[in-house]
């Protein structure tokens, strides 16, 4: 297949991205890595499985096949005491992610994220954190990526830094940077959202706004605040989770049952609907939103419904939902057992007394 158009050229023509993100929580469920450390170890381990990942996105409708390193960074793989297997990881991650994206005529992303390490006002640290992202941006590089993502910062300070080095290292590779919003609106810095994307913006960053953290529901206004102040596409990948104004992120959100933070293995309690996400996707469609996806607790059935809402078609659309050829609630007559009237009635009114 060949190649197909970059990121800044479609993004100029007023065309949309859509973006399959959340592999980490996709290989979490999987029993591939540890919630907790949250590593991409799997990529080491499980090359292949990996592929795989990347191939449903696209089936499902990425545009984009985001290389596997997040969280793939110096500091994360000290912690599970795997340093020695950091530049090895990260290079299978990108070159997998090249051959998909190659195979299937969609760009391939560097991904860099958040450091842990990152402390303002520290000099230290901040030569530490430029250091991880120097080295990832390198890499991502020199194996072919088609631009960078940089993501989930809490602090502007930490974004502003991870765009700097992809100016200074990333030989003029595109860049998307993403802050995380936490329940405050505004960063751990102190900024607002959308006065923190306008900084961005005005340093070159050719794509910003938010993902991870909130949901659909707690992500949306401030976006719209956001669209209001800056001139560049922008960018939404939030989480398919039920937040609400009093649980505003998937971190704060309690399980209804027992009242116990959801984050992070009774999330479940509070997955999205398909047609809520479809909603919402339409919703940004229409707010001019052009980079569009979904980060944690992602799965292929909810990227499709984005991806249809921003007008695609992808392969997986020919197995979207047709209740028409259910033989109770649809109206085939072709398909219509005798007692589909009287079942419907039972299974729709749950009458087993
Ligand atoms: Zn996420």
């Amino acid at each position: 297949m060949g190649k197909c158009k970059g990121l800044l050229e479609r993004l100029k023509n007023n065309e949309s991205i859509v973006v399959a993100e959340g592999y980490i929580f996709e290989f979490e469920r999987q029993g591939r890595l540890k919630a907790g450390s949250f590593v991409p170890e799997i990529v080491v381990d499980h090359p292949e499985l990996v592929r795989k990942q990347h191939e449903e996105y696209v089936n499902a409708g990425s545009d984009v096949v985001l290389a596997f390193t997040y969280y793939g960074h110096r500091e994360k793989l000290r912690v599970i005491g795997r340093e020695n297997e950091l530049e090895t990881l990260n290079r299978k991650a990108l070159q997998m992610a090249r051959d998909v994206a190659d195979r299937t005529s969609t760009l391939m992303a560097g991904n860099i994220c958040n450091t842990t390490v990152y402390m303002r006002d520290d000099p230290e640290a901040i030569k530490k954190t430029e250091n991880i992202f120097k080295e990832q941006i390198q890499w991502a590089v020199e194996e072919g990526a088609d631009f960078i993502v940089a993501e989930t910062y809490s602090d502007l300070g930490e974004a502003m830094l991870a765009l700097q080095c992809i100016k200074k290292y990333g030989k003029g590779l595109p860049s998307v940077v993403a802050l995380v919003p936490h329940s405050k609106d505004h960063t751990l810095d102190g900024v607002s959202f959308p006065d923190a994307c306008k900084q961005l913006e005005d340093a070159g960053a050719d794509v910003v706004g938010l993902n991870c953290g909130r949901g659909p529901a707690t992500i949306t206004p401030l976006m719209k605040e956001i669209k209001k102040v800056c001139k560049v596409p922008l960018c939404c990948l939030p989480v398919p989770y039920r937040c609400t104004p009093e649980q505003p992120t998937m971190q704060t959100l309690k399980d209804p049952k027992t009242g116990k933070q959801a984050f992070p293995v009774d999330l479940p309690a509070h997955t999205c609907g398909r047609t809520e996400i479809r909603e919402w996707a339409e919703e940004m469609k229409a707010l001019g939103i052009q980079y569009i996806g979904l980060c944690c607790g992602n799965a292929s059935h909810y990227l499709r419904e984005v991806a249809e809402a921003y007008g695609r078609s992808p392969p997986a659309s020919r197995f979207s939902t047709d209740m028409s050829q259910h033989f109770i609630f649809g109206n085939r007559k072709d398909n219509k057992p005798y007692y589909s009237e009287t079942l419907r009635k039972e299974i729709t009114t749950a009458n087993y007394k």
